[in-house]
């Protein structure tokens, strides 16, 4: 079995994950941008990131460990579930189901912590199966170079229909849902969603990434495919990552 070490990135976004920044998910800020949101419930919405925040920097600030401040975003996901599952008790079912990967064919954003999160995942791969991801995962990035970003690519990780990552998959394809499958199917721009589990998901969302950046650990978000790339060519990513937080970075 191929050992992968606690891989990483550079710190402060280091050159190599700065042009991977930028990609998919905007669906709050096109929220914002539509003035879908009163004044008020803007500020709810800014006022629970900040809320979030505050809470997940208290929890980073003893943390001494690479893989300690890698293991913490599990919490993020852990919470992201949990709201998806409750959803079902306010909201009409979901359309989403097992085998169902409609969503497994945009582009996927995922911030550091999380890539470093799936890496923990794929050093349980076999040599083989590390060999036949990274084939996949240079060649969506080189047919998405070419591709603009509607068209529809099947995510690198995508296995017979199932996600390959899916204990470890990143908060953004978590919080993915549909009151519409054939809204999905068709790959219509908009896909029907609620908005207030949206807003929720993303309140945790950039309340993590911002506690982690004030703990100097960047959590900028990347294309799903270009940044698993990254961090698997440098076996020292995730520790250069890391330095940011030991060197006290605010
Ligand atoms: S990481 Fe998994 S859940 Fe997310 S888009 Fe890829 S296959 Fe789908």
């Amino acid at each position: 079995m191929r050992r992968l070490r606690e891989g990483g990135v550079k710190s402060r976004g280091g050159a190599g994950w700065n042009g991977l920044e930028g990609v998919i998910d905007r669906s709050w800020h096109q929220y914002l941008g539509q003035s879908m949101l009163t004044e008020e419930e803007q500020d709810a919405f800014l006022e629970s990131i900040q809320t979030v925040r505050r809470h997940i920097a208290i929890q980073l600030m003893p943390v001494q460990q690479s893989a300690m401040a890698v293991a913490h975003i599990g919490k993020l996901h852990k919470n992201v579930d949990q709201l998806l599952q409750d959803s079902d008790k306010i909201l009409a079912p979901l359309a989403c189901q097992a085998g169902c990967a409609h969503c497994c064919h945009v582009r996927v954003s995922v911030s550091q912590p999380e890539v470093f999160h799936i890496l923990t995942a794929l050093r349980q791969h076999s040599d083989m199966a590390l060999d036949s991801l990274i084939q996949r995962l240079r060649q969506y990035v080189e047919t998405s170079q070419h591709n603009s970003l509607h068209i529809r690519q099947a995510c690198a990780f995508l296995v017979d229909n199932l996600c390959s990552i899916y204990s470890h998959r990143p908060a953004v394809c978590r919080k993915a849902h549909s009151l519409s499958v054939s809204a999905c199917a068709s790959g219509a721009e908009h896909i029907p969603q609620d908005l207030q589990l949206i807003l929720r998901a993303e309140a945790l969302i950039q309340g993590h990434a911002a506690a982690y950046e004030d703990a100097g650990l960047p959590a900028a978000s990347h294309e799903l495919a270009s940044a698993v790339l990254l961090a698997l060519a440098d076996a020292q990513a995730q520790e250069t990552w890391f330095a940011g937080k030991r060197a006290g970075a605010v």
